[in-house]
């Protein structure tokens, strides 16, 4: 996680008491004896879950509007079963410290006001032995009673059948295709004048993309196939681009063919004082589709941080 939302976190942590879990880059622990975890998504923002009931029945819509009205920190306010889901306004570190805060304490104050209890999120009953399990869908508090039907052979099924082994052969077929569209973009965005940064982007994120699409994961190993895909093609489409461009202005003067500069393609450049020219070209590609790349790598990073593993936290 980076270090902005890590130190956003570990403020509002030491205000109310829920402690930084890192492996899930979230906030967990209880306050006032209400079970919270609060986390970032992408797009979204800051959102917080607890999970309720009040005679075994989950929270009411009434009481989800006032919630609302009556904490101006909340954007809104959901419920999935005994799951509530609490929308936190703010972006900025210190206001999002502020309403953080502000809604774990005076949520918790609401609820217990309204005599709602901490409860199982599964069963819904008030239990001593809830525990914090992360899965699939985030963190989940669970009783006892209830992990044990959470974590049997089932689940340590799915997750076999769900650690799909990087198939890196296909990752690479998928990163050449990819990397294949990133060369048309190279060719045609500069022969239509347009910006390298376009090309770049497009060359790196359909690179890394078409090796997670194919391969279905992406580890250390993936990016570093990637990687080296990448600046193979770069280089491959900015030499087929300087060789087109010759190929059209020495057209003017005698008949030459492609396969003829392509050989004695450094020498042409060189002696035709382009030699710069041609380096400041594949200097900004690989600048480019770097960032491409690093962009589909932190996407690919935070869609799947909620879906490796299940296992109790705390
Ligand atoms: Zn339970």
């Amino acid at each position: 996680m980076n270090k902005i939302m890590k130190s956003t976190f570990e403020e509002i942590g030491a205000k109310t008491g829920l402690k930084l879990d890192e492996a899930t880059g979230t906030l967990i622990g209880v306050h006032n004896g209400y079970h919270f975890w609060v986390y970032f998504m992408q797009g979204g923002g800051y959102y917080a879950e607890v999970s309720v009931a009040k005679d075994g029945q989950p929270i009411g819509e009434e009481t989800m509007k006032n919630a609302r009205k009556s904490i101006a920190a909340i954007k809104s306010v959901t419920n999935n079963g005994y799951v509530v889901t609490i929308h936190i306004k703010g972006q900025l570190k210190w206001t999002v410290i502020d309403n953080v805060t502000e809604v774990v304490r005076s949520f918790s104050d609401y609820l217990e006001l309204n005599e709602y209890e901490d409860v199982c999120q599964v069963c819904g009953k008030p239990s001593e032995s809830i525990s914090s399990y992360n899965t699939q869908s985030g963190v989940n508090f669970i009783c006892d009673d209830c992990s044990v039907d959470f974590t049997p052979p089932t689940i340590d099924e799915d997750m076999a059948e769900d650690k799909v082994v990087e198939r890196t052969s296909l990752g690479a077929v998928g990163a050449i295709l990819g990397s294949l569209i990133g060369v048309a973009a190279i060719i045609f965005l500069y022969k239509l004048g347009y910006v390298a940064v376009a090309a770049g982007l497009i060359m790196g994120a359909c690179t890394i993309g078409g090796y997670v699409k194919f391969g279905k994961r992406l580890s250390t190993k993936g990016i570093i196939i990637g990687g080296i895909i990448m600046a193979v093609m770069i280089y491959l489409a900015v030499k087929i681009y300087a060789i087109m461009n010759i190929v059209t202005i020495a057209n003017e003067y005698y008949d030459v063919g492609f396969w003829e500069i392509y050989r004695y393609f450094w020498e042409l450049i060189v002696e035709s004082g382009s030699f710069k020219d041609v380096i400041k070209l594949l200097g900004e590609q690989y600048l480019f589709s770097g960032i491409g790349a690093i962009i589909m790598i932190v996407r690919y990073v935070k869609l799947n941080m909620f879906q490796d593993i299940n296992y109790k936290i705390q």
